[in-house]
């Protein structure tokens, strides 16, 4: 039985491969230590490559017990290399193995320490978890074998993160990708228990969270010890229990194919998780948590193309007409998995591998776990508009293309969807009329609007923060006297309006043309209420020669937006609210300055805090900026333009910095 461990109380059996473990920072500098530790007194010292950096130390750190050094370790494990070492191993009498670099140099280690059972000491470089597993994989006359045994185990691994800053980042990625396979397969072999399973989880949340800062700074210490403590995690899992599909697979193609090891199972893993994510649900479930997406399968393959890691057999050179060969080879033996493994089934997972084309968030058992390529469809689709005159037009659309295609590809997305989704633009369409803009506030209640006005007004740092025009603006409103009062006799805390307008320098900018809007005490528009007469809480103002504006308006009240339309159905069946914080909407023009258009919140209203947001409780359009949120404090003394007041009233004062162009 596949086990699917989340709250096992059944016995178990754990069993722990006996290694010492060295961890840290700078930790080479214990490995004469541990050469004596084991007894031993002659060192043959294995790595890939003529050693650099910080692993350059490694020699001098040995000092007198280095006896010889071999530096022609290569992938996969050839045995004409290992009798080449071993030839000299011999010739100077070591009696202990120090590997410095990544699995290829420790799986020579391995091959040389199961012919001799010298001691090993391994300071890996990579993340290929091999360090601390019995198992060896050897290949000779271009077939790769594996066998475990304990005395193929490394008696000491010393870990030290300096020696894997140097690790390239595209080498890195593929590395902790092949960690990350053996995590995930972890959790679902069919041995799985409670303790291994606990370190997959972390080593799958480690590689999560490291890799997307990888490749800001690769030498970032802390990323990295996450990344080889992770590394240590996935591999032990490894050593501990069976394998499945994935590893499978990859066995086949680097054995068979001579494929890069770390990037084909970069490559694999998405598909195979995808293969295998309806037989085991759950699991699923809690790596797509642990990786904090929606699909576990998806949630990798994204991580992979976050951090830059390859997404396709074809790009690791790999022909298809292969593909038959490998399924052959992967299907010859039965061998555990949480999903049957079918001949046809291995076609498509590798044909979806191939081509590289995202796994689907949805796999439906019995079809095919991934969507067929596009990539011809949206080629030619791009190719369409080449000759477009206008470069802008020809980049804007052709990237259109590519992420619409990319959306229902990744998507799944069916023709009954994409129905609805027409239908539902239609509708959306036929809301608007002249007082009405039902995609305006479709663009605002997506974010999509305020994405644009970040994007094209957050670049000038001294300038008044802008905020989305909104869908009730209308142009050219009444323009008024200074000190007139808007709110059309409706009803409401009386607010008086005290507001500057200056350039960045902080000198006034006369003559402005200040256009003014807001809902009503209720939270209503004068747009939507049909029954009053003309334009009111609306209207046009210039600054006089200090730059200055005043008028009486109302306090606005947080409101709701229109949600008799599409834009509503959508909130609905999303469970959202429709609420905007309470909020007064300038548009200041003057020629020779850039039009700011911003709104300025109510301090202490409902419907502010951005955090709010992610919980449904902020603003439905994603409007509010800290810095707009001002004070509408409660006013003492004399009504400004002689106005008789019975109770309370507010002002707002506030200045507006605007650029000049
Ligand atoms: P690798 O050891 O071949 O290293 C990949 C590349 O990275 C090499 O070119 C190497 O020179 C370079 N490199 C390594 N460390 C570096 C560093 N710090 N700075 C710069 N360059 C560095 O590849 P790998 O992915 O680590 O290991 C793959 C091999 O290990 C395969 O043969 C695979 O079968 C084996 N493996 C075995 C097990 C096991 O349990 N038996 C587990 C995982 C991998």
């Amino acid at each position: 039985m596949m086990a699917d461990t989340r709250g096992v109380t059944e016995n178990f059996t754990y069993t722990a491969n006996p290694a010492r473990v060295v961890f840290g920072v700078g930790t080479r500098a214990a490995v004469a230590d541990e050469v004596r530790r084991l007894g031993a007194g002659r060192v043959l010292l294995l790595s890939s490559r003529p050693l650099t950096g910080d692993a350059a130390a490694v020699p001098g750190v040995l000092g007198s017990l280095l006896v010889a050094q071999f530096d022609g370790a290569a992938m996969h494990t050839p045995v004409e290399v290992t009798e080449q070492a071993l030839r000299v191993l011999h010739e100077h009498r070591a009696d202990c193995l120090v590997a410095v670099g990544g699995g290829s140099v420790t799986g020579l280690a391995k091959a040389l320490a199961v012919r001799t059972d010298l001691p090993q000491i391994i300071l890996p470089t990579t993340y290929a978890g091999s360090e601390v597993t019995p198992v060896l994989g050897e290949t000779a006359d271009g077939r790769k074998v594996t066998r475990s045994a304990p005395e193929i185990l490394p008696e000491t691994v010393v870990y030290d993160v300096d020696l894997t800053l140097d690790l390239p980042v595209e080498i890195s990625v593929c590395s902790a990708v092949n960690a990350l396979a053996h995590a995930v397969e972890a959790l679902y072999a069919p041995d799985a228990n409670p303790i291994v399973d606990q370190l997959a989880l972390d080593a799958v949340a480690r590689i999560g969270r490291a890799l997307p800062r990888l490749a800001a700074d690769p030498r970032d210490v802390a990323v990295r010890t996450d990344l080889l403590r992770a590394a240590w995690l996935a591999g032990t899992c490894l050593g501990a229990v069976g394998m499945g599909l994935h590893h499978k697979l990859c066995h086949v193609l680097g054995g068979t194919l001579g494929l890069p090891h770390a990037q084909t199972h970069t490559v694999v893993l998405p598909h195979a998780m995808a293969y295998n994510a309806s037989a085991v649900p759950e699991t699923m479930e809690r790596i797509a948590a642990a990786l904090d997406g929606d699909s576990a399968a998806a949630a990798v393959y994204d991580l992979i193309v976050r951090s830059g890691g390859p997404t396709s057999l074809r790009q690791l050179g790999m022909s298809d007409n292969d593909i038959p060969r490998v399924v052959e080879q992967a299907t010859a033996m039965p061998y555990p998995n949480p999903r049957a493994v079918t001949a046809e089934g291995i076609e498509q997972l590798l044909r979806a591998a191939w081509s590289g084309t995202r796994p689907s968030g949805t796999v439906r058992d019995g079809a095919s776990p991934a969507a067929p390529d596009l990539t011809w469809l949206t080629d030619q689709v791009v190719a369409s508009f080449s000759e477009t005159p206008n470069p802008r037009l020809r980049h804007l659309l052709s990237d259109l293309v590519r992420h619409a295609h990319h959306y229902v590809s990744a998507n799944d997305v069916t023709q009954q969807e994409w129905q609805y989704a027409i239908d539902f633009l239609t509708r959306t369409g036929q809301k608007c009329d002249d007082k009405r803009q039902e995609f305006v506030l479709l663009s605002d209640t997506l974010g999509i609007s305020s994405a644009v006005d970040v994007l094209t007004n957050s670049r000038t740092p001294d300038t008044t923060a802008s905020a989305v025009l909104g869908p009730f603006y209308v142009p050219g409103p009444p323009e008024r006297e200074q000190g007139s009062d808007i709110s059309g006799g409706l009803p409401g805390t009386p607010l008086w309006v005290d507001v500057r307008v200056t350039d960045v320098g902080g000198d006034p900018v006369a003559d402005a043309m200040v256009d003014v809007w807001q809902a009503n005490q209720d939270g209503f528009y004068d747009l939507q209420l049909p029954d009053l007469d003309g334009p009111v809480l609306r209207a046009r103002f210039r600054t006089d020669g200090q730059g200055r504006l005043r008028f009486w308006t109302i306090l606005p009240s947080a409101y709701p937006i229109p949600v008799d339309g599409p834009v509503g159905e959508m909130i609905e069946a999303t469970g959202r609210h429709p609420w905007r914080a309470p909020h007064l909407h300038f548009l200041i023009a003057e020629p020779g300055f850039r039009q700011l258009i911003t709104q300025l919140f109510v301090a202490g209203g409902p419907y502010l805090s951005s955090e709010d947001t992610a919980a449904g409780r902020g603003d439905t359009v994603f409007g509010v900026k800290s810095e707009l949120v001002v004070e509408f404090p409660v006013a003492e003394g004399v009504p400004p333009e002689g106005k008789t007041l019975e109770n309370g009233w507010r002002r707002l004062d506030f200045t507006f910095h605007i650029t000049e162009l």
